[in-house]
């Protein structure tokens, strides 16, 4: 149900974060650097004034990306020396249009690097990561620059500015007090240390995990050991062992794909379990790999941080500048999801329990156990066979179906635009129209997995819609890594495909129908707990019986898929619901713990965990989604008191789907426009609470989730 998703390129170097960021105007930008070879730097004579994927070569980005900073740094200094006292115009604006270059360079070299990278641009990546780390820094800590915004922001409520111009104002302050800036020179000196410990402490923590998850194979040369795994896992598992010095048989690792599928399968219960500890205690072996002294300084550290900064806890700090706003309210929603779960889960086990001594295993259900005994209780209990799904579920007509939720809900319509550049060849471009013709932006999808793109789906900008000296219109693109299709045969993905095919066009759609001024306030640049909400939305009524008639045809036969078999689907909907709630609850209240230190204390890891699970009551048979040890979101990624941010945006989703069932038409056109006007189209020139409200009428409520997972009372 989590899915990854890159944040828009320049969120990760913090200059958009700034308000620092212009769009890529395509005509006055590109006039004044005009008469460079380097495609990066000249204009785009292409349609819509999209990226020239063709033209542009490895060598291209480096000097692109050092020529771009350098104009970034002329244009800032441009803003701190002027002599004219700070105004909205000559500060937040100008800020607005600096960087437009980097802004650029930057969103397709991001892109391209996750979607089609080779060992040329990784070492681009890895030879600009400090330099960019720098040049935001040099931005955001210069006293000069946060003195004239902090000059408007004093001012405010004299200067007439229009709503979005106010929320601009503060929200680029806000950035700047947050990075440090209101700071005096020793607290400053002291964030600058924090900062850079922090950073080498989670690039060891990844380092680590990677090690450990990397050392470990499970080697298996009984066949009877495989149990019903698939062909194609079994192959991989071949090739596996082969990668690894077997001369035959098979190898799992304790990466998700490898592991999963043979917890699921093996019927040698002793392998379970040394795979699965083995996965469990990556980090936690107290050999030259172990983190929790690491996790545990960086714990402190961020306490530390946040008092320096003025809030009580890290986590204080984080949830201040999202929608849930303090950790109470994220722990409020944790308990209310977690005794339901809990509950559930227990029943669960006791499904699994019945069914394991039934087949003369005697004693209790393990760790090890549950996703074997899982798989067993779906097949006997809702006898769906994925083999028979599939056919219904070719990816271009499941890509027409959210078009055609698209153009239901919203009057879109898509043109195949097969002349436009692209990075690889399976790359698919559409132009994206209004009801009445006019155009609204470029939608790109790149479905196939191949070596040269990142796991996972995600969407990104290649440029962000605004129009604030004239109209830009938004070029976005969604990647996915769906099996390729065998030869040309049809490329049929799977239901819970067809649900992330509509998240990431969610995602897109939230950035095709932003519709305000500044750039820095558009599209998908939300709150991390409100922007899974625009793509979450979208994938209720991919499970639709209605909707499912509509797009779910059999490839060869173009039969519409047959009820028995949409019955199947929505009933196994909610199978498993207990355990996934609950390994995902209990990591969320983890990452909470770990950030609500008040004092910056170093405790350790394991015990610090376990009194954690103890005081919420997590059953022994299953552990948090990660354990602290390898919880790379929350050390190694930007998920810091944010891990609960899926679930938080469930919530809205499920409860905005409600609006239209309410209306009684999926497709409301009133709903759908209140939808698109309240919040689609706003980006974050209003808070995530603030736009709810008034596309609902009210504040979210929890029922319509718990339904959805199968959680209400029983
Ligand atoms: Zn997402």
């Amino acid at each position: 149900m989590f899915r990854i998703d890159l944040r828009p390129a320049l969120m990760l170097v913090g200059a958009v974060a700034l308000g620092s960021c212009a769009g890529e105007r395509s005509t006055p930008a590109a006039s004044v650097i005009s008469g460079h070879d380097n495609p990066l730097l000249a204009e785009w004579h292409t349609p819509f004034g999209v990226p020239p994927f063709d033209l542009i070569r490895n060598e291209y980005y480096l000097p692109a990306f050092r020529e771009a900073m350098a104009r970034h740094k002329a244009e800032i200094a441009a803003i701190v020396d002027q002599a004219d006292a700070a105004t909205f115009a000559n500060t937040l604006e100008a800020l607005e249009r600096s960087g437009a270059v980097y802004t650029r360079v930057s969103a397709v070299f991001n892109s391209v690097n996750a979607a089609h990278t080779n060992d040329s641009l990784q070492e681009v990546d890895r030879i600009l990561a400090p330099e960019q780390a720098a040049h935001a820094d040099d931005i955001s800590l210069n006293p000069v620059l946060y003195q004239r915004v902090k000059a408007v922001y004093d001012q405010r409520d004299a200067l007439g500015l229009t709503p979005e111009q106010l929320r601009l104002l503060e929200e680029t302050h806000k950035q700047f007090v947050r990075r440090g800036a209101a700071l005096d020179d020793a607290a400053k000196a002291r964030m600058r240390e924090i900062n850079a410990e922090l950073a080498e402490r989670s690039q060891a923590f990844g380092k680590n995990v990677l090690a450990e998850t990397n050392a470990w194979e499970l080697h298996v040369t009984d066949t009877a050991d495989l149990g019903n795994l698939s062909d194609n896992l079994v192959a991989l598992a071949a090739r596996e062992a082969r990668t690894r010095g077997h001369d035959a048989d098979w190898s799992f690792t304790v990466q998700r794909p490898s592991i999963d599928p043979f917890l699921e399968a093996s019927p040698n219960r002793e392998l379970r379990r040394q795979i699965f500890l083995a996965y469990a205690m990556r980090g936690d072996n107290d050999n030259e790999s172990d983190n929790k002294a690491n996790l545990s300084r960086m714990a402190a550290l961020r306490a530390e941080r946040a008092r320096l900064l003025g809030y009580p806890t890290h986590a204080a700090f984080v949830l201040s500048n999202n929608m849930a706003e303090t950790p109470e309210r994220v722990l409020g929603l944790l308990d209310q999801v977690w005794a339901p779960a809990l509950r559930v889960a227990r029943q669960e086990r006791a499904d699994m329990q019945e069914m394991m001594n039934a087949e003369g295993i005697a004693g209790k259900l393990e760790g090890w156990d549950w996703r074997y005994y899982t798989e067993k209780v779906r097949q006997a209990r809702y006898d769906l066979d994925p083999t028979l799904v599939r056919p219904y579920f070719e990816v271009n007509a499941v890509r027409d179906g959210v078009f055609m939720l698209a153009n239901r809900l919203y009057g879109l319509t898509f043109e195949p635009r097969p002349d436009l550049p692209r990075w690889h060849p399976d790359q698919q471009a559409f132009e994206v129209k209004e009801a009445d013709g006019s155009h609204l932006g470029v939608l790109y999808l790149d479905f196939f997995a191949r070596a040269s793109k990142r796991g996972g789906a995600w969407m990104n900008s290649l440029r962000r819609q605004s129009s604030l000296d004239s109209a830009v219109t938004p070029v976005v693109t969604t990647n996915f890594n769906f099996a390729a299709p065998a030869g040309d045969g049809p490329a049929l993905i799977t239901f819970d495909d067809a649900l992330t095919l509509a998240h990431e066009c969610g995602h897109a759609l939230h950035g095709l129908l932003s519709n305000v001024t500044y750039e820095s306030l558009s599209g998908t640049a939300v709150a991390r707990d409100f922007v899974e909400f625009g793509s979450q939305i979208m994938e209720n009524w991919m499970s639709e019986p209605e909707v499912l008639r509509l797009y779910a045809k059999h490839h060869e036969t173009g039969a519409v898929i047959p009820d028995a078999l949409i019955e199947k689907l929505q009933a196994s909907g909610t199978f498993n619901q207990g355990f996934i709630t609950v390994e995902y609850v209990a990591a969320a209240y983890l990452d909470m713990a770990w950030h609500s230190l008040p004092r910056s204390v170093e405790h350790a890891a394991r015990q610090f965990e376990q009194a954690e699970m103890d005081r919420i009551g997590l059953i022994p048979e299953i552990i948090p989604r990660y354990r602290s040890t390898y919880y790379s979101h929350i050390f190694d990624g930007g998920y810091s008191a944010g891990y609960y941010a899926y679930l938080w945006a469930e919530v809205l989703d499920k409860d905005a789907f409600q609006a239209f069932k309410e209306a009684g038409d999926l497709f409301d056109p009133a709903t759908a426009r209140r939808l698109r006007e309240s919040i689609l189209s706003k980006g974050n020139t209003r808070p995530g609470m603030d736009m709810y409200r008034e596309f609902r009428g009210r504040e979210p409520a929890i029922d319509a989730l718990l339904e959805a997972r199968g959680l209400t009372g029983r």
